[in-house]
């Protein structure tokens, strides 16, 4: 693992990413060598409440999707198992991104070789509905008049079309029921170190991206599009690495509080008691991705009075699968229509799994998940 500070030599990618631009312009060396048919990224759409996932093949249009949206809790791995499996992908990923690939990747759903992850650390995601929510009653602004948001220093920090800015501190958004999605403010995997490299702000100096090179592949992404005179680098101080270093470790202490916090609070049967089997937790879960030939679509759960599984039957099935590899992202309850926090209960047991055998979902690198074959079985 080494540290580096890198900015992009183009002057429009320079202004329009978040930090140094070195993402977009690592991207942009990608497709123009020819090393990939295209990358996967985010582009807003309307506003800045709506990341749409885009795939680019042509590198004058990465420069939409360059900047950091906070209110767009997209999953990226599913849609490269789903869309992608067969083509050369770079793909910006958050934590629970790479943590969700890398355990399709353990299931043969994803073949590593394909894809190159530039990571993003992650202090959380702010869902875009209650973004909007937060912004009318905390700020005296109103939602449709914010250009760009961004999280700094523990606030979150919107800029209005006249330049002005107004930041409200995210501790106290949370106190509220607004801020981060609740899974976000459990989430202690912030740097993305399965990403071939991690990139952020912490530590970084104005202009700049802070980036760590975690395996072979980042490296060689630094050199090539530093080769192609796309992207500068110089070392960071000792302090910035030091400075980094402790901001991740109260981030981690921060979720791990709220996990002792939130954990005990949830009685699960109670929750699942709620649940109508509608089906939409399992679609937009990624780690689930047998959903073509799912137990849980199999005519023997079902029979003449009920259309799908028993509520404790249909999360039984589910936890089976989930309580070893759940990656805390959080999609469930985005989706859910009865208001379960489907990611608090399944995060749960994946950390009592964790506790109990040292595997963290996503993470782990020694340990392998229950069943895990290092050859493809088809079912
Ligand atoms: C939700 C979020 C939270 C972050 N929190 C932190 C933090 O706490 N600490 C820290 O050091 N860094 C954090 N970052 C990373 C930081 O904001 C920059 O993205 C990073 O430094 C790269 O800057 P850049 O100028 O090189 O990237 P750019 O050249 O601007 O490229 C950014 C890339 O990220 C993609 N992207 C934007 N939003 C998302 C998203 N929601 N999901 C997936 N891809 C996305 C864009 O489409 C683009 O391809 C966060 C980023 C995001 C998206
Ligand atoms: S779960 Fe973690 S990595 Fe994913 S959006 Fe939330 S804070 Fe970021
Ligand atoms: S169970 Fe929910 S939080 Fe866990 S990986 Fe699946 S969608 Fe994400
Ligand atoms: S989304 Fe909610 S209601 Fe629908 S199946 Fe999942 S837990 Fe049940």
């Amino acid at each position: 693992m080494s540290y580096i500070l890198a900015k992009s030599k183009n002057e429009d990618i320079l202004k329009a990413g978040e930090c140094g631009g070195a993402v977009t312009s690592i991207f942009k060396y990608l497709l123009d060598e020819g090393i990939v048919d295209g990358v996967l990224a985010l582009s807003p759409h309307d506003d800045v409440y709506d990341g749409i996932p885009t795939f680019v093949t042509n590198s004058e249009d990465l420069i939409n999707t360059a900047g950091s949206y906070h209110c767009a809790p997209t999953m990226i791995g599913d849609l490269i198992q789903k869309y992608f499996a067969d083509k050369k992908v770079a793909v910006a990923v958050k934590p629970c991104d790479i943590r969700s690939i890398d355990e399709l990747i353990k299931r043969h759903k994803i073949n590593p070789d394909n894809i190159y992850t530039v990571g993003l650390n992650c202090g959380g995601t702010v869902s875009p509905v209650s973004g909007r929510k937060m912004i009318d009653l905390f700020y005296e602004a109103s939602p449709d008049d914010v250009i760009s948001e961004e999280i700094d220093k523990g606030q979150f920090i919107i800029e209005l079309a006249d330049g002005s800015e107004e930041a409200v501190k995210i501790h106290d958004l949370e106190k509220e029921g607004y801020g981060r999605r609740n899974n976000c403010q459990r989430c202690d995997v912030k740097i993305p170190r399965k990403a071939n490299i991690a990139c952020g702000n912490w530590g970084a100096e104005d202009g700049w991206t802070f980036i760590e090179i975690n395996d072979d592949k980042g490296q060689k992404l630094i050199d090539g599009a530093k080769k192609a005179g796309i992207l500068e680098t110089k070392s960071p101080n000792e302090a910035a690495i030091e400075g980094r270093a402790k901001v991740e470790k109260i981030m981690i202490k921060m979720s791990k509080k709220n996990q002792e916090a939130t954990y005990p609070l949830v009685n699960e049967v109670e929750e699942w008691n709620r649940c109508i089997g509608c089906y939409a937790c399992r679609d937009v879960c990624p780690i689930c991705w047998c959903y073509k030939n799912c137990e849980l679509s199999k005519s023997y759960f079902k029979d003449d009075i009920i259309a799908s599984p028993m509520p404790i039957a249909f999360q039984g099935v589910r936890l089976s699968h989930m309580s070893f590899s759940c990656v805390d992202c959080g999609q469930c309850d985005d989706v859910c229509p009865m208001d379960i926090p489907v990611s608090l209960v399944f995060d749960k047991l994946q950390k009592k799994y964790q506790n109990r055998t040292g595997y963290l979902a996503g993470v782990s690198d020694d340990i392998k998940p229950p069943l895990y074959s290092p050859d493809k079985v088809e079912l």
